[in-house]
C-alpha cells in the first residue's frame, strides 16, 4: 500500500516529522551580500537554529540515512560529495546546507555534466529529489569568477523558481570568493544595466530582453540550464523563447535540462534541442513519491468543496499547505472567503507582479502566512521544506480549446503534489472530486502513474482527520 514504506516497513507516520516553521530565519533580500546567513534568500536550506527545530531536523535525518541506504529509493547513493571531484569551496557550502550525502540523480548526473569535453544531458528525478544541487554544482564548476562575463545561464519558468535558484547558488557558492549571481526576472530595478555576473539566472522572457538589448553578452556563455525544461519547451511562449536564447550562444555551450516530467512527445523534441545528450530518465510508474500519501475526497458539488476545505484548516496545525485552484479568480475568491473566516491565507496568481509577488512567497516561506493558495504558475520547482499538505481544490486539466471532454494533466498533478514530500519528508495531497467528470480526470491521473489515491468519505470527518493525521502527525521521540 502507498502508505507503507516497502524498505523498511516503516508507516509513514513514523519516518519523518516535520521541523517547525518557527525557527526558520528566511532572509527575503534578493542582492548577494556575502555571508550564508545573508544569503539564506528565497527558498534556500536553511541551517538549523532553535532547538525545537534542532529535535525535528535530528529526526529527519536519522529517517534520511534509512532512505539514502535502500538501493530502490531516489534518494540512495553509494558515493560521497567528497568521491564526486568537487571543489573544496563547494564542498564546504555543501556541508554548510547540511548535505550529506548525494540523492540517486545527483550521483549519477554530476559526473556526466561535469565531465570534459562537457556533454548535453537530459535529466529527470522524482520531485523533491535535489535536481537543483545537480545542475548548480556543475555550473559551479565550470565557471570562471574572475572574469566578469555571463558563462552560465540557468532558465526556469517562474519568477519564484529563478529567485528560488539564486538563493541554492548563494548559499552553495558562498566560499567561492567573489562570486555574482544576476536575477534576471520581470520589474527589478537592473533592467538597464549591463549583465557582469558568471552566473546568471532567469526567466526566458526577461532573458530575451537583456539579449535584444545587448545588455547580456552571451559569447562567453559554456552552459544553458532549463529547469522544468518539458514545461519550458513545451508552452508556445516560454518554448520560442528558449529556442532564440540557445541560438543566441556559442554552439559549443553545454545544455541541461532537468525535470520531474519528461512526456514522450517532450523528449524526442527535448533530444533536438540538447544533441547527444545523455540521458537519465524514468517510467511514469517510477514517478511518484513514497512519502507523499495521496487521497481524494468526494464532495457534493462546488459549494461543498468550499466547505469542506474550511473544515480542513481545522487539521492544519502543523506545518504549511498550498491550495492550487485553476484560475486567478477563484484563487481571489478561496482567498476572500477564507480571510472573512478569519484565516490568514496568502494568494499569488499571475494577476500580480513583481516584487508584490515576492512578498507573497517570501511570507508564506516563513511562516508568516500558513496557507498559500495558487494556480499552476507556482505547480513546479517550489522547494518550502515545512509544506506537509497540497490541496488540489481543481484537478489539474490540459487546456485542449475545441475539445469535447476535460483531460486530466497528470503531469501537472506530479508537480503540484510534488511541493510536499521534500528529499525523505512526508506530505499528503487532497483531491476535491465533486462529479463523474473530475473523478475519472483523476482516476485517469492515478492510472497513468501506476499509483494508489485513496477515497476519503468528506461526511465522514473523523476518517478524514484519522487519515490525515496519520500521515502528518510529528513522529514520537
Ligand atoms: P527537485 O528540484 O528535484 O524537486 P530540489 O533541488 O528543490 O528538488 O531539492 C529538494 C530539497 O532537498 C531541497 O530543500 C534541498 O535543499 C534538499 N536537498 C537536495 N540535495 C540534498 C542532499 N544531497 N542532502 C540533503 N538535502 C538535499
Ligand atoms: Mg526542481
Amino acid at each position: 500500500m502507498a502508505s507503507e514504506n516497502p524498505a523498511t516497513g516503516t508507516p509513514l507516520s513514523e519516518r519523518a516529522s516535520f521541523p517547525d516553521s518557527k525557527g526558520k530565519g528566511v532572509d527575503k533580500t534578493e542582492e548577494a551580500s556575502g555571508t550564508v546567513e545573508d544569503a539564506q534568500t528565497d527558498g534556500t536550506t536553511v541551517r538549523t537554529g532553535a532547538s525545537q527545530l534542532r529535535d525535528s531536523e535530528y529526526t529527519v535525518n536519522v529517517q534520511l540515512s534509512d532512505l539514502q541506504a535502500d538501493p530502490n529509493n531516489p534518494l540512495y547513493s553509494i558515493k560521497s560529495f567528497e568521491e564526486l571531484g568537487l571543489d573544496e569551496a563547494v564542498l564546504r557550502g555543501l556541508r554548510e546546507m547540511r548535505f550529506s550525502r548525494p540523492s540517486k540523480i545527483q550521483e549519477r548526473a554530476l559526473p556526466l555534466l561535469m565531465s570534459n569535453p562537457p556533454q548535453n544531458m537530459i535529466g529527470q528525478s522524482q520531485s523533491g529529489t535535489g535536481k537543483t544541487a545537480a545542475f548548480v554544482l556543475n555550473v559551479l564548476s565550470r565557471v570562471d569568477v574572475s572574469f566578469a562575463a555571463p558563462q552560465a545561464l540557468i532558465l526556469a519558468p517562474s519568477r519564484e523558481l529563478a529567485r528560488q535558484i539564486v538563493g541554492v547558488i548563494q548559499v552553495m557558492g558562498s566560499f567561492i570568493e567573489g562570486l555574482k549571481i544576476a536575477t534576471l526576472v520581470p520589474m527589478e530595478s537592473n533592467r538597464n544595466q549591463p549583465v557582469d555576473a558568471p552566473v546568471v539566472v532567469g526567466t526566458p522572457g526577461t532573458v530575451q530582453d537583456f539579449i535584444r538589448k545587448r545588455l547580456f553578452n552571451t559569447q562567453h556563455v559554456k552552459v544553458l540550464v532549463l529547469d522544468e525544461a518539458d514545461n519550458m519547451l513545451d508552452q508556445q511562449g516560454l518554448g520560442d523563447q528558449c529556442i532564440r536564447t540557445k541560438s543566441s550562444l556559442p554552439r559549443e555551450a553545454q545544455i541541461v535540462l532537468f525535470s520531474a516530467t519528461f512526456p514522450d512527445a517532450v523528449v524526442r523534441y527535448a533530444h533536438k534541442f540538447a544533441p547527444n545528450a545523455n540521458q537519465l530518465t524514468l517510467k511514469h510508474e517510477e514517478l511518484t513519491v513514497e512519502g507523499i500519501k495521496q487521497l481524494y475526497l468526494d464532495c457534493d458539488s462546488t459549494e461543498h468543496k468550499y466547505e469542506i476545505l474550511v473544515k480542513f484548516y481545522g487539521l492544519l496545525t502543523i506545518g504549511s499547505s498550498i491550495i492550487f485552484v485553476k484560475t486567478r479568480a477563484s484563487a481571489l475568491e478561496i482567498e476572500r472567503r477564507m480571510i472573512d473566516e478569519g484565516h490568514t491565507v496568502v494568494s499569488l496568481s499571475g494577476g500580480i507582479e513583481g516584487q508584490k509577488r515576492d512578498e507573497v512567497i517570501d511570507s508564506f516561506r516563513k511562516g508568516t502566512a500558513k496557507v498559500l493558495i495558487t494556480t499552476n504558475v507556482l505547480a513546479r520547482g517550489i522547494d518550502v521544506q515545512t509544506v506537509s499538505m497540497v490541496i488540489n481544490y481543481d484537478i489539474p486539466e490540459l487546456h485542449a480549446p475545441g475539445a469535447g471532454e476535460r483531460v486530466a494533466d497528470p503531469q501537472t498533478y506530479l508537480h503540484r503534489i510534488g511541493r510536499t514530500g521534500r528529499f525523505g519528508r512526508v506530505g499528503v495531497a487532497v483531491s476535491f472530486v465533486s462529479n463523474k467528470e473530475e473523478w475519472t480526470m483523476l482516476m485517469d491521473i492515478q492510472k497513468y502513474f501506476g499509483t494508489d489515491i485513496m477515497r476519503v468519505d468528506s461526511r465522514d470527518w473523523d476518517e478524514v482527520e484519522d487519515v490525515v493525521k496519520k500521515v502528518i502527525k510529528p513522529s514520537a521521540k
